[in-house]
């Protein structure tokens, strides 16, 4: 006779991409090279009196020095979803990764919600090593410091209920305080991986992307999604063109930017 656990609607929104080919994304190269773009995407969590905003997306400046192709802005483009981004409060970050965490600033009445084993890390002895510090934007984790201050960080140890239906779960190992979002909806729990599994890929054959702190935890989260999720059709990758394909757009003024994950998949 338990509540019925509310139901929310979940947009992916493509900000930018760049090429790519698989030998750059597997540990070991790939046998069969060839060609593997990489998408980037912020995600829209949309329940009946409230939203949350998960990861935030690069600048376009940040975009124009690592050479990816900026395709909108993530912030600006809310509004293509009748969000306004000055009235966003809750803002999940999954890890603080450029692709993931700038554009902060442009959410002035946000709070955002983090692991705080990412934080540590971010601002600790390991950041001096240049494989480590490649992911982040020194201005953006300054930032996150200054938020901390002002008391707009939510930082946790480990799993964390934000709201009914709505569940952050630690998932470590591209980088060492790595969250994932798990999502009641219409077609039961979806998780958003986000770069716990940059591709599908990743997740299904349990090869590890070529970023990573931890192997080891990296392959452990791949379990845990596993049992989190509903189903193999129930995680979405954090950086998988394929995403575009098997999802369908919410409205045709939005085919090619966003597609809506509560809704079932075209296989
Ligand atoms: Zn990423």
């Amino acid at each position: 006779m338990g509540e019925k656990i509310p139901e929310y609607k979940i947009f992916a929104l493509r900000y930018a991409t760049r090429n790519a080919r698989r030998a750059d994304h597997f540990i070991g190269g790939d046998p069969h090279d060839g060609p593997m773009p990489m998408d980037y995407f912020t995600w829209v969590i949309v329940g009946s009196d409230r939203c949350f905003l998960v990861d935030t997306g690069f600048t376009a400046e940040t975009a124009a020095r690592r050479k990816r192709t900026f395709l909108r802005c993530p912030i600006d483009s809310l509004r293509l979803l009748d969000i306004d981004p000055d009235a966003v409060t809750d803002v999940i970050l999954t890890h603080l990764h450029y692709d993931h965490v700038g554009n902060f600033h442009k959410l002035p009445h946000a709070r955002f919600h983090l692991q705080e084993r990412e934080l540590a890390f971010a601002t600790g002895r390991q950041i001096r090593i240049p494989y480590f510090a490649h992911g982040f934007e020194e201005e953006d984790i300054v930032g996150m410091v200054r938020l901390n201050f002002k008391r707009r960080l939510e930082l946790y140890d480990g799993d964390m209920e934000l709201a009914p239906g709505l569940t952050l779960h630690f998932a470590p190992g591209h980088t060492a305080g790595l969250q994932v979002v798990r999502v009641h909806t219409q077609r039961g729990p979806v998780v958003l991986a986000s770069d716990a599994s940059h591709y599908y890929e990743n997740i299904q054959t349990t090869r590890p992307f070529i970023a990573a702190v931890d192997l080891a935890a990296m392959m452990d989260s791949f379990r845990a999604i596993e049992r989190l999720a509903a189903s193999a059709h129930h995680i979405i990758p954090g950086h998988d063109p394929l995403v575009m394909q098997r999802y369908a757009a919410p409205s045709a003024s939005l085919q090619d930017i966003v597609v809506r994950l509560d809704a079932q998949p075209a296989m």
